[in-house]
């Protein structure tokens, strides 16, 4: 490691908060310096094969011509430009794609910065329609345990209390209501018993219920747990019988992940308001979209106080737009249901070996997902420069050993990426 290296390394640990980290007491961070393909490319020269996408985001792999070239257009353009007041062709392009991908009935969208962000507007949106319909009663939220939703105040509020990572926060945050995690797996056979806990909250409060928020069939964050279509399906019933409006937070989910292009789509279902973000962009910058159907916006521009109460800086900006526009057309060009099976498949068979080790309590893949989940919390200090001698990027939390690797990972790759994580928790 050269002198001018250590430098910038040691302002990061003396000066840089990490996610969810200590200042007093860093984490080791590794320096990259490029990405190309499914590889980081680390200071000293070391390749590591990539399993996380950058948190579910970059989805055709790093430095790709295409994206580039969009944002290269977009900047000799303009970068950013005020959305009050003022439109422009990107924006629309992504509108366009976004409303057309979409079940139906989405018809709206809000472009906000991140996906907390998208989060905090679908709730207010939920609350705003109540109001204005003569019901402002109708304010909590009903969500189910273990999911996440964001950082930020309103999204907090209905990540799991326990797995949420917020629960120092909780005496602040409005009180809304949580109903057991479905436990029916998608490959089991349903039983109504699984639904009957939210269901008694349903019809004990609907009259103070403005929405049930929930991520459809993967829960990632708060547990990477996997649940049956039909779960979602009878929610989708419940929403309707007792007037609840449904918020799908497919952040995680979305353009493909699951196998499906949103994870709606294997239930057959529609939210009211869709929340997405992480590979909007394929990963390039942050931007995120609620879209509603034109019955909730109808209702929102009705009345009192006749917009919809939110408009953040950066709304819309044109270079993440203009990326995001490119990333949905290169992922429609390429086939990805195949590049789904074919990384299922890899997933389910390198990951395989993993569920005769003492240590590992289950292996779940779906779609481009791939969990291990060990009996105890992983020591994560011990086992991130283990995954790095390994040369993959794996990053673990808790019990959770996952991946979600780029779409275009390559059947050598995804394999040396499965070998790797069963080698480093073998010897674990
Ligand atoms: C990551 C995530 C969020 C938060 O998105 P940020 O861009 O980190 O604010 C919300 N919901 C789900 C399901 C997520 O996976």
């Amino acid at each position: 490691m050269t002198a001018d290296t250590r430098n910038w390394l040691e302002f990061d640990r003396a000066h840089l908060w990490h996610p969810y980290t200590s200042m007093t007491n860093p984490q080791q961070t590794f320096p990259v310096v490029a990405a190309s393909g499914v590889r980081l490319q680390l200071e000293d020269g070391r390749e590591l094969i990539d399993g996380m996408s950058s948190w579910w985001s970059a989805i055709h792999g790093y430095n790709h011509p295409r994206l580039n070239e969009a944002a290269q257009r977009q900047l000799e353009k303009m970068s950013h430009v005020m959305f009050g007041g003022l439109t422009h062709p990107s924006a629309v392009q992504l509108g366009k794609l976004l409303v057309e991908l979409t079940p139906q009935p989405l018809q709206q969208v809000f472009f906000c910065d991140s996906g907390s962000v998208s989060v905090e507007v679908a709730i207010k949106m939920a609350i705003q329609y109540w109001y204005v319909a003569g019901r402002p009663e109708k304010s909590r939220l009903l969500t189910i345990r273990n999911g996440y939703h964001g950082d930020t105040f309103g999204a907090m509020a209905v990540c799991d209390p326990v797995t949420g990572m917020h629960h120092i926060f909780s005496h602040l945050l409005p009180q809304h209501l949580f109903a057991a995690a479905p436990t029916c797996r998608t490959d089991a056979q349903w039983r109504d018993e699984d639904i009957a806990g939210l269901q008694a909250l349903v019809e004990q409060h609907h009259q103070e219920i403005a929405a049930i928020i929930l991520e459809p069939i993967v829960q990632g964050a708060g547990g990477m747990r996997f649940y049956a279509p039909e779960y979602l399906r009878r929610v989708r019933q419940l929403c309707d019988r007792y007037e609840l409006l449904l918020i799908a937070d497919e952040i995680a989910t979305g353009f493909g992940r699951t196998g499906k292009l949103f994870a709606c789509e294997h239930a057959g279902i529609s939210p009211d308001i869709l929340c997405l973000g992480k590979a909007l962009t394929g990963g390039y910058m942050t931007l995120a979209a609620t879209l509603a159907t034109r019955q909730v916006a109808e209702v929102l521009s009705s009345g009192e106080p006749g917009v919809f109460m939110h408009g953040p800086t950066f709304m819309a900006n044109p270079l993440a737009c203009a990326v995001a526009v490119a990333s949905i057309e290169l992922l429609l060009e390429n086939d990805w249901p195949e590049q789904l099976r074919q990384l299922e498949a890899g997933l389910a068979a390198g990951l395989a070996p993993c569920r005769d080790l003492p240590q590992v309590a289950d292996v779940r893949v779906l779609g481009g997902i791939g969990v291990v989940e060990m009996r105890e919390p992983v020591e994560m200090r011990m086992i991130q420069p283990r995954f790095v001698e390994a040369g993959v990027w794996v990053r673990p939390f808790g019990k959770l050993v996952y991946v979600m690797p780029p779409y275009v990972i390559e059947p050598d790759d995804l394999a040396s990426l499965t070998t790797a994580i069963y080698t480093v928790l073998a010897d674990n």
